[in-house]
């Protein structure tokens, strides 16, 4: 069986996506050229969602930057989230002063990204940024608090259904997908 077929409807195409991430990609370099010379733009992605827009979008920013992951779990095997989120694999680049943007794949109710913003100034970053590829506003719980003049970006808003592909997972699968769908309701159990 091929992994297309457990997919009921494709959101965003591989098409639709490199579109929204080269337009992504140029906003953050335009944002961040006047603070590069300096010193180098900090990329944070965060595992294992973001891998492939966090590849994506980094080949596309015109900038100096480095890379660096933190891996947060909160999901378990579900589709709902278990609230307190917690950062397993923290990050090895010192962010002291520095301008830093957070890469992540879908903000839903807010938890992880309030809980990484705030893990990211304890450690004295100079302005953290969020670049979500995805965005259910909708579903918000907490309202999370850039730093400094850090700014939000966001892909596209997502309708409040449980999606996967492009690195998002069900029970670790469908990450490969090139694409964002809808897993067939028979496929989430
Ligand atoms: P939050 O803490 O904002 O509730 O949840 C954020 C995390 O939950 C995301 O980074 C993502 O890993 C996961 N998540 C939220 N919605 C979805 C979804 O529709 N599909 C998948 N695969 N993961 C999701
Ligand atoms: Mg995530
Ligand atoms: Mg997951």
């Amino acid at each position: 069986m091929a992994l297309d077929d457990h997919i009921e409807r494709i959101l965003w195409t591989e098409a639709d996506i490199a579109a929204r991430v080269s337009e992504l990609a140029a906003q953050i370099s335009d944002d961040f050229r006047e603070h590069t010379p300096s010193s180098p733009l900090i990329l944070v992605g965060v595992a294992t969602g973001a891998f492939l827009f966090f590849a994506d979008i980094v080949r596309k920013i015109n900038l100096p930057l480095t890379v660096d992951f933190i891996r947060v779990g909160s999901y378990g095997c579900g589709t709902q989230s278990t609230g307190a989120p917690r950062i397993s694999c923290d990050i090895n680049t010192d962010v002291k002063g520095k301008h830093v943007v957070l890469v992540e794949d879908i903000v839903d109710t807010g938890h992880t990204l309030s809980c990484l913003i705030a893990h990211l100034e304890s450690k004295g970053a100079g302005s953290v940024s969020v670049c979500a590829f995805l965005d259910k506003p909708t579903r918000r719980k907490v309202h999370f608090q850039l730093v400094g003049d850090g700014k939000l970006y966001s892909g596209f808003e997502c309708p409040d259904h449980f999606v996967v592909g492009y690195g998002m997972d069900f029970a670790e699968l469908y990450r490969n997908l090139p694409y964002v769908g809808v897993l067939k309701p028979e496929h989430y159990n």
